[in-house]
Order: C-alpha cells, then sequence, then structure tokens
C-alpha cells in the first residue's frame, strides 16, 4: 500500500501540487489523469523518490523503496548501446550479476518483444521499441510498485498493444501500478481506480465503476429526424450529443420504448436509438465543466 499525505511541490513560485492526499491499495492499477502541467510527472517523481524535497509525506507501507520500478515520461536509454547491454546496465544497479542477470535479461526482452533485437543498438529502434526497453529497464528486479508516466506517448499500434500486454501481465501477477495518461479510454480499459488531478489538486478520486455510477447517469442516445422542438414540448430533458441526443431519463427501458412508439407514429426510422453508458470522459465533464480532449488541443 502506498499512503500520499498532503503532498505539495513548489518550482521556484510554481505551485505543482497543492496538498495531495491519496491512498494506493495493494495490487490495483491506479490511473492518473488530467491535463498537460496539471502535476502529473511531478508527483511520480516524489512516489519514486526522484524529487526527494516536498511537502507532506510518502508512505510505502511494507515495501522497500527498491521494490519500485518507475518508468518516465522522458526515455532515458544509451543511444549508442545494444538494447541487452542497457537492460545489463539496470539489472547491476538493481544488485544482479552472473547467471541471474543474464536470465534476467533474457526473460525480461522477451517479456517485451525485443529479444530478437537484443544485439541492435538502440539508435536503431522506433520510438515505440525505445519505449517497450525503457519499461523493461524498470522491470529487471521485479518491483511490486510499478510507475509509468504517459507510457503511449508517440508510439505506434503494436508498441501500444505490446504496452497493454505487458501491463496486463503485471496486473496478473498481483503487482501495484500507477498509470499516468491524458487518454481516458486507457485509463477506463486498463485501470481499476482513477484519480483526476487539475492544476496540483486532485478533483475526484475512486473506484472507476463507483465514478461513472455516481456523476454520470444511463441515457438514451437518440438521432432521427423528429426535430428537438418536439421532444422539448413532450417533457424530455435532453443535450444534443454527436449529430443526435442525449436524454436524461431515470427509467431507460421506458424512454426507449416511447421514443420508439414515437418514431412509428410519425413514420420515421431513427438513425440511432440505443442505451448510453456512461464513461469517464463524462465523469471528468460532470467535475470539471470541460472536456479533457478540448483542454489537450
Ligand atoms: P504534468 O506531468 O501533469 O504535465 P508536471 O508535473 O510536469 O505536469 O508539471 C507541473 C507544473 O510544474 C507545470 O506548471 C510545470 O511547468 C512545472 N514544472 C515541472 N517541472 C518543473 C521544473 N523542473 N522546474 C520548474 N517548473 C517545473
Ligand atoms: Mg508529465
Amino acid at each position: 500500500m502506498l499512503k500520499i499525505e498532503n503532498v505539495s511541490k513548489k518550482y521556484g513560485t510554481t505551485q505543482a501540487l497543492k496538498s495531495i492526499t491519496l491512498t494506493i491499495p495493494e495490487g490495483v492499477c491506479y490511473g492518473l489523469i488530467g491535463p498537460n502541467g496539471s502535476g502529473k510527472s511531478t508527483l511520480m517523481k516524489i512516489i519514486s523518490h526522484i524529487i526527494k524535497s516536498y511537502e507532506g509525506r510518502v508512505e510505502h507501507v511494507g515495501e522497500s523503496k527498491s521494490a519500485l520500478g518507475y518508468i518516465p515520461q522522458d526515455i532515458s536509454l544509451e543511444e549508442k548501446l545494444t538494447a541487452k547491454v542497457n537492460m545489463e546496465f539496470f539489472g547491476q544497479i538493481y544488485g544482479l550479476k552472473g547467471k541471474t542477470l543474464e536470465e534476467r535479461v533474457e526473460k525480461t526482452l522477451k517479456d517485451v518483444g525485443l529479444w530478437e533485437r537484443a544485439n541492435d543498438i538502440v539508435e536503431s529502434f522506433s520510438g515505440g521499441m525505445k519505449r517497450r526497453l525503457n519499461i523493461g529497464c524498470a522491470l529487471m528486479h521485479a518491483p511490486k510498485l510499478i510507475l509509468l508516466d504517459e507510457p503511449t506517448v508517440g508510439v505506434d499500434p503494436q508498441s501500444r498493444r505490446y504496452i497493454f500486454d505487458i501491463i496486463n501481465k503485471l496486473k496478473e501477477e498481483g503487482r501495484t501500478i500507477i498509470y499516468v495518461s491524458h487518454y481516458m479510454e486507457e485509463i477506463e480499459s486498463l485501470c481499476d481506480y482513477v484519480a483526476f488531478i487539475d492544476k496540483g489538486n486532485i478533483v475526484e478520486e475512486g473506484k472507476i465503476d463507483e465514478l461513472l455510477n455516481r456523476y454520470a447517469e444511463t441515457s438514451v442516445f437518440f438521432e432521427s429526424m423528429i426535430p428537438n422542438k418536439t421532444l422539448t414540448s413532450l417533457g424530455y430533458d435532453f443535450v444534443t450529443h454527436q449529430g443526435g441526443v442525449l436524454i436524461k431519463t431515470t427509467k431507460p427501458l421506458d424512454t426507449l420504448e416511447d421514443l420508439a412508439k414515437l418514431s412509428k407514429k410519425e413514420s420515421l426510422v431513427p438513425q440511432q436509438l440505443s442505451l448510453y453508458r456512461p464513461r469517464l470522459e463524462d465523469v471528468f465533464f460532470q467535475l470539471t465543466g470541460t472536456d479533457l480532449r478540448d483542454q489537450l488541443q
């Protein structure tokens, strides 16, 4: 378990983190999401003991510092050396040597899908391959807690797939993962928990399922030629959404049925009539009144 208590960080006059408090249970995949400059990387560096001067407390309950693997946002590898030598270097830092070291290097290179390229110099690798190697390096000592800072930014789809496979495998092994991203879909599909961070504050956090239930209601998506003013006159409460309307309802099945009847009566087959399951995106919108995607442009 990891306990973060009232952690604040200033760089000169920039307040990067404002009294962050979070508990990260053991064995979960914990997502950290927020716009650029919101303090995500700073928090990861504090947890990883890279930044040592800050206010507040970080407690790794029942774990030693060496049981931690940190994959920085900016790739750090020796470009002129081979993949294998880079990994050996990291392994040695963690105290591995001899046959144990060689075995770990082979296993880890296989895990990240780079065994065939073991003796090639890093300089010849694509961005995605470098990223995978960087992840492998941080996993050499089989850490219990793994921190990944935006590991899929700028990588090709194949490497992205690999990275997801690696993370899913780490999850199966019961490791604790902190996954930083600004891709809502990634967090939603990989993580059990999420914390939304904005301007150095945790806006909300918790189990993803629970947040979805709490903040975003199930509604009905309706796209048809029936004018919005007809829907208004029938008392529907809706917002426009992707070419149609999202209708708020406490009885979605009844609403689906009513809209089907209305369409029949008007002899208009709707383009779409479906249940709308809330997404993490909707929760973020509810909390901040903004779309994360817009903030990133
Ligand atoms: P994120 O990872 O969410 O993009 P960061 O933690 O990198 O956010 O940055 C948070 C804030 O702190 C930003 O305003 C950033 O400009 C500032 N910052 C980050 N690192 C430094 C640094 N080494 N020196 C000065 N300011 C920094
Ligand atoms: Mg960052």
